[in-house]
């Protein structure tokens, strides 16, 4: 049986890597901090007999009792606007130390690796669609900074490791993710409508809602993850993964109310967020090509999906 490493494993997408890589025959370490999830995540995978819980900081040196993985993957940090900003030097160290101490990890046991980056190191884009090949808007001195630049650090971290030490590493771009798990306080634009329309609160929307960005259920994100991992050739490349459907977020607001029902009434602050990225959407042709990946689920049924969850949990 091989071993998989997942750094982040507790959280929302790193609990759905686990339980699919525990699904096709893998034995999974879960390492988790429990920064920004909490053990329900993991629960019904605690006890299994090829699943194993380690309680560890990522940023930390690693004191892993098997060092022998076949491969990890690096989804340690904090995600969620929210989070981050109320984590903001926990979300610098993650991706700096803690992708450094996983690069060196693979450097000295041959694991290859998939590291977890975001869209978000596009900044607020100037492309559009968003390719693998464009470099970004970003500021370095902002509220969204130590996330965007720290996943740009953890890139370029990655890059010198592939070119100076030959390890066997992809790098995942994932845009805006969704579906059961995510926590209903978690301050993302889909748990926050949910959550209203389910209590009857108002949908709060940014500005006038005419940001856009473009949403991938969980399921779709996962197997692009195992398929970007897995595909032979894969190694030393950049892969976006997310769902190439736009929405604006206040046609997102009017598609949650109508699904989920309820009488919320939408209130508009008329003032965006402190460098709010105002569109946003993948090109997904390399991933398409390469991988022979593409996203399944529409918005509709996905969010019908994590709207279950929600009312259930
Ligand atoms: P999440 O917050 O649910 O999961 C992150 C997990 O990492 C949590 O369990 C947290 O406790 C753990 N963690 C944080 N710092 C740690 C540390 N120092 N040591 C050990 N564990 C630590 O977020 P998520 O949405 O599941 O995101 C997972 C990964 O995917 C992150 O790397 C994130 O940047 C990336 N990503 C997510 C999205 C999205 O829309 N969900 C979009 C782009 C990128
Ligand atoms: N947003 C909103 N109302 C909310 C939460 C978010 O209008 O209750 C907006 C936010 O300003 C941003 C978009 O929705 O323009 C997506 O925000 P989110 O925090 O989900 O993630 P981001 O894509 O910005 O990282």
């Amino acid at each position: 049986m091989q071993n998989v490493l997942v750094t982040g494993g507790a959280g929302f997408i790193g609990s759905h890597l686990c339980e699919k890589l525990m699904d096709l025959g893998y034995k999974v370490t879960c390492l988790d901090n429990f920064l920004t999830s909490s053990k329900n995540n993991i629960e019904h995978l605690l006890g299994k007999p090829n699943f194993v819980f380690v309680e560890a900081d990522v940023a930390k040196p690693l004191n892993l009792s098997s060092r022998s993985f076949d491969f990890v993957f690096h989804l340690a940090s904090p995600a969620s606007p929210i989070d981050y900003q109320n984590y903001p030097e926990e979300t610098l160290l993650a991706n700096s130390m803690g992708t450094l101490n996983i690069l060196k990890l693979a450097k000295e046991t041959g694991s290859k690796l998939l590291i977890a980056s975001t869209s978000e190191i596009y900044g607020d884009p100037l492309e559009h669609p968003q390719k693998e090949t464009y470099f970004g808007n970003v500021n370095t001195f902002g509220p969204r900074s130590c996330y965007d630049e720290s996943k740009r650090f953890a890139e370029t971290a990655t890059y010198v490791y592939i070119r100076k030490h030959d390890i066997d590493a992809r790098i995942v771009r994932i845009f805006n993710t969704y579906g059961p798990r995510m926590k209903k306080d978690d301050g993302r634009v889909v748990s926050n409508f949910i959550m209203d329309a389910l209590n009857g609160t108002p949908f709060k929307i940014d500005g006038d809602g005419s940001q856009t960005r473009s949403f991938c259920y969980v399921d779709d994100l996962v197997d692009g993850l195992i398929k970007a991992m897995f595909t032979e050739g894969t190694s030393g490349e950049v892969f976006n993964l997310g769902n190439p459907d736009e929405f604006t977020i206040k046609d997102l607001a009017e598609l949650v109310a109508r699904i989920a029902g309820g009488e919320s009434e939408i209130l508009y602050s008329g003032e965006f967020r402190e460098n709010d990225p105002m569109r946003r959407k993948p090109d997904i042709t390399k991933a398409n090509t390469v991988l022979n990946w593409e996203p399944k689920t529409k918005l509709e049924e996905g969010l019908k999906k994590t709207i279950e969850y929600y009312k259930n949990n």
